[in-house]
């Protein structure tokens, strides 16, 4: 299939246009590339050398960018795009027959294009839909709640050319699915009230950003991405820097298989969300901040436009916010383009200056050293809600809820074996077994807290709590129950982290693609002892050579299923039940009865 002719006119008017849009700096590249992808489904080759050299830059970088990111590519996707969601809760609800449905019926092979160049199927890590899946995307729109009759009644829609827009409106239906509210969820307060409280610290000659900064040290804020990091900590060392402009980043790119509440937040608490990040920028001095959005969450951008074009007509944004002389703070949106690796602090920076999301060396941190060099602070969605609260509410308030070292409440994403998946916010300290209880799971046999990369939990540890001294999560909480293979979801696990891992160090890309080699040998019934022992060798190896996070723990799921749900292992290896074709033992009794002997050094050692 020839690519689509695009006439020359056209395709300069919209790299122009996307270029006028953001601005012609090396830095926009990744955004300017996003919006020539979703005019034309791809980015055409005249575009990439157009792009370069509108932005100064090589047509090699242009290219090293378009072939890191999955929502990129240089060559046509067709009409129809189809990403289908690839979560384990959403294999256990049967995605992948979806999948291979949905493409006997269009005459495709999952990830090519069909012949007539009109669609073409692939399917993507996570959606962060899995309390609504099986889910997928359709041009970009999550169509969620999956089953044969919809992907039947959706082929038909695709092969009539019908399009997107026109679908039937109820298949595009989020639903937000809180199922338990506490003080993020619960706040009512307006928007504007957590900046005002923030600036009254300051009166009478206070320095009320560091009174901030020290309400928000005191109230023991942790990082709800999962690191646990102090964010009062980080804010102070970011305003200490001597540099300027500061810049506050909401990592909102939460792709972690089986977490969806920044999906939620983002949803019901975007001024909150707002509302703490402008907190921050006050606190650390800082007059430029991002919301890096997950391209799988590219549906929210216009609601989320909106919002901060109130916020600008109400004086919450932009210039002497609330009338404060010398408060300029504002706040754009960009979006990722499907990369995991880019939940990484520092390479979730590197994919906001434009460029390929590779985890940095540190140090320097990013709060010496971040964005284009500037002193950067990089929280969660979720930390920034709790930010503005503490500043609106105090650290008393704060710190009622949760336990001595874990102050505050967390929102769990929970998804899998249960009645009621969905939102559930609890002080932080809850047990794994009254989440359980309180979603309607039975028969329970294990818990993955904090996704692929977090904590395997079986039954006899249902009442380790989730919390920073215990079980540490960004809020992941997928349930198995006793008709769920162990092994298989620690396969699927295998098979992502090798697929996501980004090639920059060779411990990462080698060593989880031979642990899914490895798992995949155990899956066929060819594995032995020996290669349990090797996974266990790569997952140390990996822990201590890999350059980010996604290396560090890529093995844990395989060790921790190993070690809580041996058998679902062991019945795979090889039986080496084989008996010998020659009794060589037998074949010396002759010689042994010559020689008179027939004490036990006399005997060929059995296998001990
Ligand atoms: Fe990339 Fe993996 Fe190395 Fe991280 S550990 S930098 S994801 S290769």
């Amino acid at each position: 299939m020839s690519a689509p002719h695009i006439d020359p006119s056209t395709l300069d008017a919209c790299v122009d246009a996307a270029i006028d849009e953001w601005g012609a700096e090396p830095t926009h590249l990744l955004q300017v590339l996003r919006e020539i992808q979703e005019r034309f489904n791809h980015v055409p080759p005249a575009a990439v050398e157009r792009v370069a050299s509108r932005l100064r830059i090589s047509i090699a970088r242009v290219r090293g960018v378009i072939g890191f990111y999955d929502f990129l590519s240089d060559r046509p996707w067709g009409l129809y795009r189809i990403v289908f969601s690839d979560e384990v809760v959403d294999r256990m609800r049967g995605s992948h027959l979806l999948q291979e449905q949905m493409c006997r019926a269009l005459w495709i092979e999952p990830g090519k294009l069909s012949e007539d160049g009109l669609v073409s199927v692939a399917r993507t890590a996570s959606l962060g839909l899995g309390d609504q899946g099986p889910s997928l995307l359709a041009n970009g729109r999550p169509v969620t709640r999956l089953d044969e009759a919809r992907i039947e009644q959706m082929c038909a829609c695709i092969l009539e050319r019908r399009p997107v827009d026109q679908w039937p409106a109820e298949w595009f239906l989020i639903e937000d699915n809180v199922r338990r509210r506490d003080v993020v969820l619960d706040d009512a307060s307006a928007p504007g009230d957590a900046i005002r409280a923030a600036l009254a610290r300051g009166a009478g000659g206070v320095d009320g950003p560091q009174a901030l900064l020290d309400e928000i040290k005191a109230a023991n804020l942790l990082g709800r991405g999962g690191a646990g990091f102090t964010t009062g900590v980080k804010w102070e060392s970011c305003r200490r820097q001597k540099v300027e402009p500061r810049v506050v980043v909401c990592n909102a790119d939460e792709g972690e298989p089986g977490t969806f509440k920044d999906r939620v937040l983002l949803t019901r608490r975007a001024e909150l969300v707002v509302e703490g990040m402008t907190v921050a920028g006050y606190g650390i001095g800082a007059t430029q901040g991002f919301i890096y959005l997950r391209g799988e969450y590219r549906w929210l951008l216009d609601a989320l436009r909106a919002v901060l074009a109130r916020r600008r007509r109400d004086g919450l944004l932009g210039r002497s916010i609330l009338g404060q002389g010398g408060f300029d703070f504002d706040v754009a949106i960009h979006c990722g383009a499907g990369s995991y690796v880019c939940g990484e602090a520092s390479a979730l920076v590197e994919s906001l200056e434009g460029k390929r999301g590779i985890p940095r060396n540190r140090p320097p941190r990013l709060a010496e050293r971040g964005y284009l060099g500037r002193p950067t602070i990089v929280n969660n969605v979720e930390t920034y809600c709790a930010a503005a609260l503490i500043s609106l509410y105090g650290v008393q308030w704060f710190r009622a809820r949760g336990t001595a070292r874990s102050s505050g409440t967390k929102l769990m994403s929970v998804s899998g074996d249960c009645e009621r998946p969905g939102i559930y916010e609890y002080p932080l300290g809850v047990s794994i077994r009254e989440v359980l209880a309180d979603c309607g799971a039975r028969d329970t046999i294990a818990v993955q807290c904090g996704g692929p990369s977090g904590t395997c939990v079986d039954q006899d540890e249902f009442d380790r709590r989730i919390a920073f001294e215990d079980i540490e999560s960004g809020g992941a909480f997928m349930v198995f129950d006793a008709s769920r293979d162990l092994f298989e979801v620690a396969r699927h696990f295998a098979h992502f982290f090798a697929d996501e891992s980004c090639g920059f160090c060779t411990p990462c890309r080698v060593g989880t693609s031979l642990m899914r080699r490895l798992m995949d040998k155990i899956h066929d019934g060819k594995g032995s002892e020996h290669d349990l022992q090797t996974l266990g060798e790569l997952q140390r190896l990996l822990q201590a050579a890999s350059h980010c996070g996604l290396g560090e723990s890529a093995g844990n799921p395989l060790v921790q299923t190993l070690r809580k749900f041996r058998p679902a292992y062991e019945r795979r290896l090889i039986a080496y039940g084989v008996e010998p074709a020659f009794d060589l033992d037998g074949a010396l009794a002759r010689a042994r009865r010559m020689t008179g002997r027939d004490d036990p050094g006399a005997h060929l050692r059995g296998p001990e």
